[in-house]
């Protein structure tokens, strides 16, 4: 069994940015990513904390955008549009969730699709449908990185995932269907779940519930992926029983240090990305 080091991956992939940014930067062209934040959501203000903090280390500008947890979608668009029409700002990013008045699903669309690097965009989410160059989900796309890192080829391979989310679930199903596995989506309202993720050679688990995959449940030699992130007063948890499952698999992810903060370095290089674009 080997464990995937998201973390020590991550920071090589930051470094190599780093050289991109300073070359950029050379030239006179200054990549800035801009992020929106409505409301007081605590952990969101951790992310962005933490988006900010990756940013500065690659030499990325970062701008903050605050909005008052009463914002109205008027005000919200506003906001994009002169963010879409502002040179300096080479990506945006709307922070999720934001308050239940407003229509995310709106606000998304409104995000230039070159401008959208967390790929939440119809335009760009349909480009990975299509199997076209694109701004992915980061989550999904620091994943695919993993895999490779790790000569971890999903051709052929049945891949299942659990969870059906637009931010996770789904552009994760797609990024391996285009890498040519055998992909399966499992959902809250699947039955024989068990049935189904004993067959995975490549298994995802993007719930939200502590240790919600244990051993019984994961096929011998499976490679393990667990997106999952989970705050308990005993700290932070992944979706996967980690103790358990790691004698099983081949391959396995651990929370913290996994999937997180390829994340992240995934939306620094989609910023860098939009820079060519
Ligand atoms: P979500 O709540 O939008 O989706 C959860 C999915 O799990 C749903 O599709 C639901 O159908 C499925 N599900 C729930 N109960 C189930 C059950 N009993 N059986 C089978 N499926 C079930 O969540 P999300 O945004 O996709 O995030 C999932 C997890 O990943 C969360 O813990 C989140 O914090 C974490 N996350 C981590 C990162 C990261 O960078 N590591 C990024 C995004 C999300």
């Amino acid at each position: 069994m080997e464990i995937i080091d998201g973390k020590a991956l991550a920071k090589r992939i930051r470094e190599n940015l780093k050289n991109d940014v300073d070359e950029l930067r050379s030239q006179g062209r200054n990549p800035k990513l801009a992020v929106i934040l409505v409301g007081n959501d605590s952990a969101s203000q951790i992310y962005v904390r933490n988006k900010s903090k990756a940013c500065n280390e690659v030499g990325i500008e970062f701008e903050e955008i605050l909005l008052e947890e009463n914002t109205t979608m008027e005000e919200l668009l506003g906001i994009i549009d002169n963010l879409n029409e502002r040179k300096d700002i080479t990506g945006i990013l709307l922070q999720s969730p934001i308050p239940k008045h407003l229509d995310i699903n709106e606000a998304f669309r409104r995000i230039a699709p070159e401008k959208d690097v967390d790929g939440f965009n119809p335009v760009n989410v349909g480009k990975l449908c299509l199997n076209q160059d694109t701004f992915v989900s980061c989550t999904p796309y620091g994943i695919m990185k993993m895999l490779e890192a790790y000569n971890i080829d999903p051709r052929g391979k049945h891949a299942v995932i659990i969870g059906r989310s637009n931010i996770v679930g789904k552009p994760m199903a797609l990024s391996l269907l285009n890498k040519d596995a055998t992909v399966t989506i499992c959902h809250s309202k699947t039955q024989n779940l068990k049935e189904i993720t004993k067959q995975a050679d490549i298994l995802v688990a993007a719930i939200g519930k502590k240790h919600f995959v244990t051993a019984d449940m994961v096929k011998d030699g499976a490679v393990v992926i667990d997106v999952g992130i989970n705050r308990t007063e005993e700290g932070l948890f992944g979706d996967v029983d980690f103790e358990n499952v790691k004698e099983k698999a081949s391959f396995i992810t651990p929370v913290p240090g996994g999937v997180g903060p390829m994340t992240i370095a995934m939306l620094l290089n989609n910023v860098v990305k939009a820079m060519s674009l």
